[in-house]
């Protein structure tokens, strides 16, 4: 063996201590011929070998993934600070009534919508669309369809007619 060159046996011992978790300082004194602790570490790097021993290994960062992107439901209990009444209302605010309509504290939620097509803010478009979502899907598919309130009127009217 040459001193202090890597030959394939080196290289075989180098990888099989690393692997057990052997530090560089050890590896070095088994291969001897003059490598050096930093040699060995300096060839574990360009192999991609991770010592753990060494006190220079590679800790892996931990990835941590980027929590998904939750719409935040809006807390229709905190009064929205962009509450509208209807005449205040405008293309590209939020819809979403809030309240009894019956009782002068109803209001919309006016938020900004994404854009001017969509009538509701983030939040209450997921709101929207979970209960859209519930309404369509009877827990017994037998049931009858739900009545909608259009369906009310004209049973109302067919019964005093
Ligand atoms: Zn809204």
């Amino acid at each position: 063996m040459t001193k202090g060159t890597w030959t394939d046996d080196r290289l075989v011992v180098l990888k099989a201590m690393a692997e057990a978790g052997k530090t560089a300082q050890e590896i070095a004194d088994r291969l001897g011929g003059g490598i050096s602790r930093n040699a060995v570490l300096g060839k574990m790097d360009r192999l991609g070998i991770n010592n753990k021993q060494s006190g220079r290994s590679v800790i892996a960062k931990k990835k941590t993934a980027p929590a998904p992107k939750l719409v935040e439901l809006v807390d229709d209990e905190q009064p929205s600070p962009d509450a509208r009444s209807l005449l205040e209302m405008r293309p590209g605010r939020c819809y979403f009534g809030i309240g009894d309509p019956h009782k002068p504290t109803f209001h919309f939620c006016g938020r900004k919508t994404p854009d001017k097509t969509e009538n509701y803010c983030p939040g209450h478009a997921a709101k929207a669309y979970q209960k859209t979502r519930k309404f369509h899907v009877p827990d017994d598919p037998d049931a009858p369809p739900p009545v909608t309130d259009d369906d009310r009127d004209e049973i109302i009217h067919r019964e005093n007619a």
